[in-house]
């Protein structure tokens, strides 16, 4: 593994920036996994090659467990290991054709989900990798359960592999790895008493399984020659609700709260919301920061409310998800105007914002007056960039739609900050 930085006790004895780490106390390194594992005891000695092939060895001392200072080109080197599956639901194969390469990529790597919180199905890996996973102990480990009958999850994955995901959970967690259950609702195939089957399958895996979380299927217009699924109903979304209700320590995603028309519940009922990156309480963390945010400045100021956007008028666009409930919150600033926006990319049954594009964005508010300053969620761009799913750019949405836009994390405390800020050109 190539070194790209150094820092800390690492620099100190000197490695280099572009040496290869071969080995840690001999060793041998593959990835960040064997790094940050063989690196945990207080000697260390690092078999080091330079970029002309020389080998050396360094010797290091530092505080048990801490971190060494190394960070490297590729932590994974040869990349993730890709999926073997052809899920009756998956989204990649529901996106448009002619986009980027990376909105193809279907990753299922279980050092992924370790570093990246990604959920992985378990269906690629050998004896050797479920061997490494539970000597490494990686964990916690985000699983992609979807059913634990072995037949209804083959039919469900198209992968004959796909039946072993609930002794491969149990072996885990005999190893000491906790675990996060993620379940995609498929109606006709793992709801109703499946799901309820599964959630009590999953109930054997005792405090090991840390959180299940159940949510929609994502269905956009791309579906020909896909296998036949239908949306989830109201009604699909309630039993689901219900069945999720019997069991401890398993959540259904905000979404599927919308779908039902019950009302998000309050921020308590998710406890330390492990499974936010899902959409499981995003929605009831959002408000109960915002209010709690507003009650605390209506005590100490003589202004009703904090913000100060100087009451100029200034629009905040989002996905038919969320706005009903933005809008609520937004009650007491006359001059913020919520806009959902349709989602002419994927499909109108999409309607969460991040799935949004600058295209769906310039449609749905050229004709409308959008005040001084435009504000978007942040999830609608790619990760680390200014630049939305179909690759229109901020600035060029800006400059079509004559207005200055500010892409802004989705939490209360970034939403107030923008309200402030002053919106400049
Ligand atoms: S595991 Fe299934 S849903 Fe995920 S990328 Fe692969 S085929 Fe798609």
């Amino acid at each position: 593994m190539v070194i790209a930085h150094v820092s800390g006790h690492a620099r100190r004895a000197g490695v280099r920036v572009g040496e290869t780490l071969v080995s840690v106390n001999g060793k041998p390194v593959a990835d960040i996994l064997d790094v940050r594992y063989l690196t945990y005891e207080k000697n260390l000695t690092l078999e080091l090659r330079a970029p002309d092939g020389d080998a050396r060895l360094v010797a290091l001392r530092h505080n048990e467990g801490s971190d060494v200072g190394l960070s490297f080109e590729n932590d994974i080197p040869g990349g993730g290991q890709t999926c073997q599956n052809n899920c009756v639901f998956c989204f990649i194969d529901q996106n448009p054709p002619g986009c980027r390469e990376s909105l193809y990529v279907k990753d299922d790597d279980a050092r992924l989900s370790f570093l990246q919180g990604n959920y992985i199905t378990l269906t690629n890996l050998t004896e050797r990798e479920t061997e490494r996973i539970c000597r490494l102990r990686i964990s916690p480990l985000g699983v992609s359960v979807h059913a634990t009958d072995p037949a209804l999850r083959i039919r469900m994955m198209r992968n004959k592999k796909a039946g072993e995901c609930l002794s491969l959970m149990r072996r885990f967690a005999e190893a000491g790895i906790f675990l996060n259950a993620q379940i995609v609702l498929c109606p006709g195939y793992n709801d109703a008493d499946n799901l309820l089957s599964t959630l009590r399958e999953l109930q054997t895996l005792g405090e090991a399984l840390i959180s299940t979380s159940v949510v929609p299927v994502g269905l956009t217009k791309y579906r020909e020659g896909l296998a036949t699924l239908r949306p989830v109903t109201r009604e699909d979304a309630r039993r689901a609700i219900e069945a999720a209700a019997r069991f401890p320590n398993v959540w259904c995603s905000d979404e599927l709260y919308l779908r039902a028309e019950l009302a998000i519940p309050p921020a308590e009922f998710y406890r330390d919301f492990p499974q936010l990156e899902n959409g499981v309480g995003m929605l009831a963390l959002f408000r109960d920061e915002w209010e709690n945010d507003a009650n605390s400045k209506r005590a100490n100021t003589v202004r009703p409310y904090k913000y100060s956007i100087n009451d100029r008028p200034c629009t905040i666009a989002t996905g038919f998800a969320a706005a009903s409930m933005l809008t609520e919150l937004l009650i007491p600033f006359p001059n913020v105007t919520v806009v959902p926006v349709r989602n002419h990319f994927f499909g109108d049954s999409v309607d969460v914002a991040g799935l949004l594009t600058g295209g769906d964005l310039l449609t749905g508010l050229q004709d409308k007056a959008l005040g001084e300053a435009l504000m978007i969620p942040s999830t609608m761009l790619r990760r680390g960039e200014d630049v939305f799913l179909d690759d229109m750019k901020v600035s060029e949405l800006s400059d079509k739609l004559g207005v200055p836009v500010t892409p802004v994390e989705p939490n209360a405390e970034a939403l107030s900050r923008a309200l402030r800020i002053p919106h400049e050109r």
